[in-house]
């Protein structure tokens, strides 16, 4: 398979994620820190309550890409140059739980969860027809809200 660019170029990455991180509410920023503010914001949005948004995370989410093809990617990505030998990334992988997000295209990590977060995951073997579209057109939806929302910066002058 074809390595998502994003499990291959941190710079990529990185501004994938925090677009996330701003536009879709990825987060909390530390997973291992009890942050009332993300969980009920969360709550609110999902028209739930905080104890079930927090069982709502990338783990458990459709857009969350864990088949064996895409977790040799990221680790791929994160060694590098580096020899089999001198390496962590199969360390940073299973430490973090890292998997790929379809939807926003960075690599996340199961503990966080985003505004967008879908029933149905992880995707642990090759998607099927169904699921493909189902992501596709999940991130058609937020590819035209970001068009929209340049569309009207462009009209108001104001910088996106
Ligand atoms: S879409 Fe899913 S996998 Fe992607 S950041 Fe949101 S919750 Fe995580």
């Amino acid at each position: 398979m074809k390595c998502p660019i994003a499990t291959q170029d941190i710079h990529i990455n990185l501004k994938n994620r925090n677009k996330a991180f701003k536009e879709y509410g990825y987060g909390p920023a530390n997973p291992e820190i009890e942050d009332d503010e993300f969980w009920n914001a969360r709550a609110k949005e999902w028209n739930t309550s905080v104890d079930n948004a927090k069982t709502m995370r990338c783990g458990n989410c459709s857009a969350f890409i864990q088949t064996p093809d895409m977790m040799e990617c990221i680790i791929s990505g994160i060694q590098g140059e580096e020899s089999d030998d001198e390496t962590y990334a199969n360390e940073v992988v299973d430490e973090a739980d890292l998997g790929y997000c379809e939807l926003f295209e960075f690599k996340c990590a199961a503990d966080r969860t985003c505004s967008a977060w879908l029933v149905g995951g992880p995707i642990t073997e090759p998607m099927t027809s169904k699921q493909k579209a189902m992501l596709k057109f999940a991130k058609m939806d937020y590819e035209e809200e970001e068009d929209e929302d340049s569309g009207m910066d462009e009209e108001s002058g104001e910088e996106s």
